[in-house]
């Protein structure tokens, strides 16, 4: 299978040298030329399969150039037993008569983010040993709060990389944060800076996409690479839990085989939703795909409108993970859904970082609503949502789960549509103490982190992970905050490269 650019279709590379790169030196994303098919034998012949069986039968058919042995050790690697606190790796949870909750944070960081970063330290290495001989990897992240820890976790002393992590300093919750800080690794850094996610995200895309930047890096043998949902090695992995999913729900008898169901994703970054995309293209039988958002709600705008404008206000919010304005992956999908047009794709990124805003013709947007559908919620019904969830069905939810219900609800409350729905959970509620005991109590006692934690597991019961309670009375290890201007320095200073080196 052959890997393009989304800003320039005569780029050609495989899937190693797609994942190896993070990102095409032209600043377009990396997608496959065309997008692999399942028939519903396939699909039927999948489901009886373990999560890694069925891990390997997706993966195999986007990494073409990784032999059978390869693959069956990256994905035995990072889903086996005991990483994961279910044997199933991503299971449902049944919330009402038509809806399941697709739990994605039973890994080691307790996001979702760890069902991609268990698996990409295993493919980078591998598609590195292919493309990028003798060479450190240097991986850098911009984070708004679980990446950054599931990067960090994934890629701990893993043989030839680096890892440098920035997380915007007002940002993230004080547990993602502690989990960061006190990350052990002798390969790990991590940098708070002074911004939002977008200002990380654009400073780590600059970093890579600067030339100069790279040929010192081939002098001293170094290369960086992406551990970002802009990674194609990112995604991959995140579509198998949507066919996982559907396999479960045909296994459970919820729904028969061939019968459509729909998929509600918590958005920031526009990853995770264009993973189930790719999984409906493949011929999972997916109507629609319900993108919700939070008050940062410019996905909501865009896919109702066709402006995607980020001029307006940055809202802090109780789902942190999504305080999004530059949702990188909708560049992908703008791109297939344009007949792979690269210069169209171009265009519309040149406009969106000069004058931050584009709109796309009414038959490109016509495309897109006819899969997806788009909503918001603010903070207080996120609150609410979570309360009502607690009550009415005995189940806990996190922040961004809350956001992806409610928007589910009104979904179904303006169409009417009842097809059956998977929800993706994406945090453990604990990684967002304060916001979720604040919804389910009507008066908190407690004031500091590890307290909330405590007054939260006695009032709902609710197992508290063992890596976040862990994480009580740590000393963090990193504490550098840095101005945007900065980033460069230091990724030079955690490199050891002194600033004479890179203008000699
Ligand atoms: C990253 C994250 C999201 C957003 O996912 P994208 O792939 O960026 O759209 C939602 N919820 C949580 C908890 C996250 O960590």
């Amino acid at each position: 299978m052959i890997y393009t650019s989304t800003r320039d279709k005569s780029v050609k590379v495989s899937a190693s040298q797609a994942i190896a790169k993070g990102i095409s030196a032209d600043g377009g994303l990396f997608v496959p030329t065309e997008i692999p098919t399942l028939s519903l034998d396939d699909i039927k012949r999948i489901g009886t399969l373990d999560y890694i069986g069925r891990a390997k039968e997706i993966l195999k058919l986007y990494l073409t150039d990784f032999t059978d042995e390869e693959l069956s050790m990256c994905v035995e690697g990072a889903y086996k037993k005991g990483k994961f606190s279910s044997d199933k790796v991503a299971p449902l949870h049944k919330l009402t008569d038509s809806a399941e909750v697709l739990e994605l944070w039973r890994g080691p960081t307790c996001a979702f983010k760890d069902m991609a970063l268990q698996l990409l330290p295993y493919l980078l290495t591998v598609s590195a040993g292919k493309t990028l001989k003798d060479t450190k990897i240097v991986i850098l992240v911009a984070t708004s709060g679980d990446t950054g820890k599931a990067a960090l976790e994934g890629f701990k002393d893993v043989p030839n990389t680096e890892i440098l992590v920035f997380y915007p300093v007002d940002g993230v919750s004080p547990m993602q944060k502690l989990q960061m800080t006190t990350q052990e690794g002798n390969n790990v850094s991590v940098c708070a800076i002074k911004g939002n996610f977008d200002d990380a995200q654009s400073g780590v895309k600059a970093i890579f996409t600067n030339r100069e930047i790279e040929e010192k890096f081939k002098h001293n043998n170094l290369a960086f690479s992406s551990a970002n949902s802009i990674n194609w090695g990112r995604l991959v992995p995140q579509i198998v839990y949507y066919v996982s999913a559907y396999c479960d729900m045909v296994n459970n008898g919820n729904v028969k085989l061939g019968e459509e169901i729909n998929v509600v994703v918590p958005t920031g970054n526009f990853g995770n939703i264009l993973a189930a995309y790719y999984a409906k293209e493949m011929g999972v039988p997916i109507k629609k795909l319900v993108c919700a958002s939070n008050a940062n709600n410019v996905l909501t705008d865009f896919l109702t409108t066709g402006t995607y404008d980020k001029n307006r206000a940055f809202y802090c919010t109780t789902s942190p993970s999504m305080d999004i304005l530059i949702s990188s992956n909708l560049e992908r999908l703008l791109f297939i859904l344009s007949g792979y047009d690269d210069k169209k794709t171009a265009d519309l990124m040149a406009q969106l970082s000069s004058e931050g805003k584009y709109e796309v013709d009414a038959e490109l947007i016509e495309k897109i609503k006819s899969s997806f559908a788009a909503g918001c919620c603010d903070d207080t019904a996120t609150k609410a949502t979570i309360k009502e969830t607690f009550e009415n069905s005995n189940y806990l939810i996190d922040t961004h789960t809350a956001v992806a219900v409610k928007v589910y609800e009104d979904y179904t409350g303006k169409t009417g549509d009842s097809t059956p729905t998977v929800i993706a959970s994406t945090a453990n509620p604990y990684k967002f103490s304060k916001s979720v005991l604040s919804a389910v109590s009507d008066e908190v006692k407690s004031t500091d982190e590890f307290s909330m934690v405590d007054e939260l597991h006695e009032k709902t019961g609710e197992p508290v992970p063992a890596q976040l309670a862990n994480l009580k009375g740590k000393t963090p290890r990193f504490t550098r905050v840095a101005e945007k201007a900065e980033m460069k320095q230091v990724v030079f200073d955690m490199l050891g490269i002194s600033k004479s080196d890179i203008n000699s």
